[in-house]
């Protein structure tokens, strides 16, 4: 489960890891309110407006201003909310901004210059370790550092039956250059935020950038933060920070179903019982030249109701020209699949708009090809894996 950074700068605070401090609004007049009472709280006399939608490089997309007034919160925060916000890493249309996080300046001058860093905790899953992924170069892209400059990024791992030792979190401020209280605030903020990690079930900490504010105090400004969902029944407090409106509707729906769906970019819906042959299927689509609109795993019971639950899941994407089902007969057998895809086909009628060939193999695959042909529906049948390849190809001619 992915959180919004102000979810995710509340959990690192109650760990008393330090933050950007920031009051969330869903409209402009709030965002005035939240601006006044963090100049309370905090001093400041200007503010961040920061869309909070689930992608990172908002910055880059328009979606992070600085504000220098009260006035300019209002309008930046009305440009802002209710925008369609387009970065490197939302799909091609962009995410619906639906709340700004109003937060303070920290960039504001003193004794010593401003200085961003890259700090992420995440699972090694070579090793089972938990590591720290640190560099000087924060505030950019670490995709990009890690191309040109790799010396410059550094790990830590952590023995999971030790945690964190003391010595470790002194060494990552170290290796960021750090000196007297700053090397100490790093040292603490290291130390908390790990414990986080590990006290929230999280499966990645992405805190880009860290900044040594001009008094040396070490705090995160933005925060990317996901929880492994299969804790999720140990924080029963999480649940309210799921935000389906950044999930995609039709996995959503597929969820409650049962089913594993997941949206892709392509033309060719695809069902499939088993997560492996699932991917197959994907490759073959592609060698066909088409391109997979979705993976689906219908699991093992492929009966009339169960498909007919997945065709109208795949037809809600308009994207969708064909489908593809490709189920293997082994406990269930193909004539009962074919049926329940004829039972399906005849009860969805006209809601069926694209060509639909299937491919059924395993226990008595030859029934079930002759049962579908003989059935007179629109449905074009397959055994062989690259038989449906060509159909797939022709019917997308
Ligand atoms: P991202 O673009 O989605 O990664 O969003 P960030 O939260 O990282 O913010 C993007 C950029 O906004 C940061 O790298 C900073 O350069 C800038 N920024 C964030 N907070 C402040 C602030 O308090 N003052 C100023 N002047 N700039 C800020
Ligand atoms: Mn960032």
């Amino acid at each position: 489960m992915n959180l919004h950074e102000y979810q995710g700068k509340s959990i690192l605070e109650s760990y008393g890891v330090g933050v950007q401090k920031g009051i969330i609004a869903d409209n402009s007049n709030d965002a005035i309110k939240a601006a006044e009472k963090l100049s309370e709280l905090t001093g400041t006399e200007w503010y961040i407006v920061k869309a909070q939608i689930h992608a990172g490089g908002r910055g880059k997309g328009g979606g992070v201003k600085l504000a220098k007034s009260f006035e300019e919160v209002k309008e930046i925060s009305e440009s802002i909310i209710g925008m369609q916000l387009i970065t490197p890493q939302t799909p091609p249309k962009g995410k619906k901004v639906n709340k700004v996080l109003i937060a303070e300046d920290v960039y504001y001058p003193g004794n010593s210059e401003p200085k961003e860093f890259y700090v992420s905790i995440l699972l090694n899953r070579s090793n089972g370790k938990n590591m720290i992924m640190y560099s000087t170069e924060g505030g950019m892209d670490i995709e990009k550092v890690a191309k040109k400059t790799p010396q410059l990024i550094f790990n830590e791992e952590i023995d999971s039956a030790l945690g964190l030792l003391p010595f470790q979190a002194r060494k990552v401020a170290f290796n960021l250059g750090l000196e007297g209280d700053a090397f100490k605030s790093m040292s603490k903020f290291i130390s908390n935020l790990y414990k986080a990690y590990v006290g929230a079930d999280a499966s990645l900490f992405e805190i880009n950038p860290v900044l040594k504010t001009s008094d040396d105090k070490i705090i995160a400004v933005d925060a990317k933060v996901s929880i492994d969902d299969n804790s999720l029944f140990r924080h029963p407090d999480f649940i309210t920070l799921r935000d389906l409106d950044e999930e995609n509707p039709i996995e959503v729906e597929a969820s409650k179903a049962g089913l594993n769906y997941v949206d892709l970019y392509g033309n060719v819906g695809c069902m499939v019982n088993g997560a492996g042959l699932a991917m197959a299927t994907m490759d073959l689509i592609k060698q066909s030249g088409g391109s997979p609109a979705n993976f689906l795993d219908v699991g093992g019971t492929a009966d009339a109701e169960r498909v007919e639950i997945a065709f109208r899941l795949i037809l809600k994407d308009p994207k969708v020209k064909a489908i593809l089902v490709n189920i293997f007969g082994g406990i269930v057998r193909c004539d009962r699949v074919a049926q329940g895809i004829i039972d399906a086909y005849k009860n969805m009628g006209d809601a069926i708009r694209v060509p639909i060939i299937v491919r059924l193999q395993g226990t008595n695959a030859e029934q079930a090809k002759v049962l579908i042909q003989n059935s007179k529906l629109d449905v074009i049948a397959a055994v062989a894996f690259e038989e449906a390849a060509i159909k797939v190809q022709e019917v997308l001619a």
